[in-house]
């Protein structure tokens, strides 16, 4: 440590595998400038970091640091709010923090050409001429949208080119137009102004009662943290309450954050906020922008001069410096948890920086994840039923329960639903007679069929096809999940192996088959006994060129489909006004997964894929064929009951002490030589004996996808009540495992794992 001549340190936080900030001289940067981004040496490249701490000294010899190359002024510093939010993640998942740091920037600020690109986009900026601010809008030909919607914005002052071309769809053609008519010319940058808060157009119809509860209880919450579950059937308008409360942080001057699934972030969304919000500026975020599109979109977004965010899980991330409302839609839906790398819930990072920014969040949903459902209040009163979640229910951390109980277009009814028991019906290529029957009287009345196959649950469970037996684990009651490539049983629970028996265990047949069926099956049963039908499939081996799932979508749009049959691509997000019949094949795969969380999905999805039926005034159908029409689950589906499905769930959680009754975390290893991730996931598991306080740690078992692209995979799951404890009990793991793995292996932990 040498001090004499006062060499300021800049401590960088690096996108590489390791925990520790790396020190850089640099003499021309204070505590101001923490946040900022700075490129630096590193071994022989140079790469982008992010100033995490000042200091007049370093650990390291000084005569060895290297000195920061360059600092990136022309952006501003991260907020001390984010470096928090990213400081949390980093220790809540366990994950080196300059890599979550880096990896929550848009892509085109992490690498060495950041100042260059920066540059580049440096921005022109447009104004309408004397000329153009006589033309009227509404005598522009009513197919020039593009240069209606440009003219439109440039008479509100002038912009800059880069956010045009974000907000505006063919910004390019309707530009050159405008310019060349001599209505717009090139300007300069204006003076920063505060935005004024947007005024938004007033709804076509006026907001139930159910609905106008739901508003005004968020309304109250504004500039306070308050979590709110909005349980609504589909249909029940539970966007028109987002959008009303969206109204109203707007008119405080706030900026709205919305989290949609992946799936859901459809030009349809946009246009429907757009409409809604016409002088707002709004901007999308998600992974399918182009780098320059998406860094214009935070970049706009951290300057405030943006008035909501709509983007996908990683929008959780952008910078807001005045957010005063965040919405999560579909909350439930797993696209939110991150699969790689930092592997964040984007729903649970909601809560937390909507609680550290003091402003309510809205977690939106038809079926919400039982995480949310018993954080929600009162459902869990009295009933005692999940004490060991007791701890995170702090009283501040409550949800409360907003409830849409029915459809707000008041001719719109949810479908009936029905169930096919196919231990009485026959079936061809695993489709009931009865749903044959019903297919065809949909082709006579010129109506539209779906036919939906669950996927959920690759990991199968063998039943007996004379009285659906299931084998169970003997150490342990849970399903025994069927091994395809070895013909084994294997408990994903405890690891119990057992070879495949010969008879059924209850009445001696030999007929035992995995659940489950294939969508191309299905679709040639069909064709075959439907020779005449256009029948479309529709899954990820049918829509794999760029496109083409819309052109399905679109051409059954038009009603150019009678009969489509897919995955779960078709459950959402896709509105087919002529179809009245959806039929569901394999569900029951999903009650018998070794997932403990697949009656969930499959109830969720069930809930989605019904909500497709009966849209436009005709009453809608779904058949469900089942094994198992005795199962509750079902019931609760008939009656579209969440509640009484949830605490079936919650009960059963409880019992066995999975989440929300407890807390995960999942060790997953991957080795390309047989035997040796086994053998390394057993050795991870010796590693915490004496270690594993208020933990349990269970055996080695096979991944659900045992093998993928070549490398062989197992888990591990260790489990808690206690959300600290577990907290404690990975940080140790993680080092001892860091310590003993040998480069053959690759391995993460995955806190809160969403598919085990
Ligand atoms: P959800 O998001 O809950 O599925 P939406 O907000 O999309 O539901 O609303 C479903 C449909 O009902 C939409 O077509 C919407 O325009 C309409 N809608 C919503 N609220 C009302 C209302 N108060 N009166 C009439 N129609 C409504
Ligand atoms: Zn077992
Ligand atoms: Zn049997």
């Amino acid at each position: 440590m040498r001090r004499e001549n006062r060499q300021r340190i800049a401590r960088v936080a690096l996108d590489v595998p390791l925990d520790s900030l790396f020190d850089f001289v640099a003499n021309d940067i204070d505590e101001a400038d923490i946040g900022r981004l700075v490129r630096v040496p590193f071994g022989k490249r140079t790469t982008m970091g992010v100033v995490v701490e000042v200091a007049d000294h370093s650990d390291v010899d000084t005569a060895k640091l290297r000195a920061v190359e360059e600092v990136l002024r022309t952006v501003e510093p991260i907020a001390r709010n984010d470096l928090a939010v990213a400081r949390f993640c980093a220790e809540y998942y366990h994950h080196p923090l300059g890599q979550t740091l880096l990896g929550s920037l848009p892509p085109a600020l992490r690498t060495a050409r950041a100042a260059q690109i920066l540059r580049s986009m440096e921005a022109r900026y447009f104004a309408v001429t004397a000329e153009g601010a006589q033309v009227d809008l509404d005598r522009l030909p009513a197919k020039s949208v593009a240069q209606r919607g440009l003219l439109s914005a440039l008479k509100a002052g002038p912009r800059a080119e880069n956010e045009l071309a974000a907000a505006l769809p063919r910004f390019r053609p309707a530009l050159r137009a405008l310019l060349d008519k001599g209505w717009i010319a090139t300007a300069q940058k204006p003076a920063e102004t505060a935005q004024a808060p947007a005024d938004p157009s007033p709804s076509s119809f006026e907001l139930n009662e159910e609905q106008n509860a739901a508003s005004a209880q968020i309304l109250e919450a504004l500039g306070r943290y308050q979590a709110f579950l909005l349980h609504g059937i589909t249909g029940s308008g539970k966007t028109e309450v987002y959008l009303q409360s969206i109204a109203a942080a707007l008119a405080a001057r706030r900026q709205a954050l919305v989290l949609v699934p992946e799936i859901n972030l459809t030009p349809q969304l946009e246009q429907r906020f757009r409409a809604r919000f016409p002088s707002a500026s709004i901007v999308m975020l998600h992974s399918h922008m182009g780098e320059r599109e998406r860094l214009q979109a935070w970049l706009a977004t951290q300057a405030g001069r943006v008035q909501i965010v709509l983007g996908t899980r990683l929008a959780v991330f952008a910078p807001l410096p005045s957010l005063g409302l965040v919405i999560v839609d579909e909350e439930h839906d797993p696209s939110f948890k991150q699969q790689e790398g930092l592997r964040y819930s984007a729903r649970d990072v909601a809560v937390y920086r909507a609680r550290q920014r003091g402003c309510p969040i809205v977690l939106g949903s038809a079926t919400p994840s039982l995480e949310s459902w018993s954080n929600a209040a009162s459902s869990f009163d009295g009933s005692g039923s999940l004490k060991g979640a007791a701890e995170t229910k702090a009283a501040q951390s409550r949800y409360r329960l907003l409830s849409l109980t029915h459809r707000a277009v008041p001719t719109s009814t949810l479908p009936a639903v029905y169930l096919l028991d196919l231990n009485r019906e026959a079936a061809r290529e695993g489709v009931a007679e009865g749903l044959l029957r019903q297919i065809e009287q949909r082709l006579k009345r010129g109506e539209q069929s779906l036919v939906f196959v669950n996927r959920r649950g690759y990991a199968p469970a063998l039943v007996c096809q004379q009285c659906a037996w299931v084998p169970e684990c003997s150490q342990c009651a849970a399903r025994m999940v069927f091994h395809r490539a070895d013909r084994r049983l294997v408990c994903h629970h405890c690891g119990h192996t057992s070879r495949v028996p010969a008879r059924c265990g209850e009445c001696g047949s030999a007929d035992l088959a995995p659940l489950g069926e294939g969508t191309q099956r299905v679709e040639a049963a069909l064709a075959a006994q439907f020779p005449d039908a256009r029948i479309v499939r529709i899954d990820r081996d049918a829509t794999r060129a760029k496109g083409s799932a819309q052109r399905l979508f679109d051409a059954a749009g038009r009603g150019e489909v009678d009969i489509l049959v897919g995955t779960q691509m078709l459950a959402k997000g896709h509105d087919f006004p002529n179809l009245t019949l959806v039929g569901i094949l394999n569900a029951d795969a999903s009650m018998f997964s070794a997932d403990f969380r697949a009656p969930e999905r499959l109830f969720a999805q069930l809930v989605q894929v019904a909500g497709r039926a009966g849209r436009a005034g005709l009453p809608g159908e779904v058949w469900i064929q089942t094994r198992f029409p005795n199962h509750p689950l079902y019931a609760a589906v008939q009656q579209q009951d969440f509640a009484a499905f949830a605490d079936m769930q919650l009960a059963e959680r409880n019992m066995l002490l999975m989440p929300p009754a407890s807390h995960l975390v999942l060790l997953r290893v991957e080795g390309r030589k047989p035997g040796d991730a086994l053998r390394f996931a057993r050795g991870a598991v010796d590693l915490t004996r004496g270690h594993a306080r208020d933990v349990t740690v269970f055996d080695a078992v096979p991944a659900a996808l045992e093998r993928k692209a070549g490398w062989e995979r197992v888990q591990v799951m260790a489990q808690s009540r206690s959300r600290k404890a577990l907290q404690n009990f990975i940080g140790e793991w993680r080092k001892a495992i860091a310590g003993a793995a040998p480069r053959a292996i690759r391995w993460t932990l995955d806190v809160d794992p969403l598919e085990v």
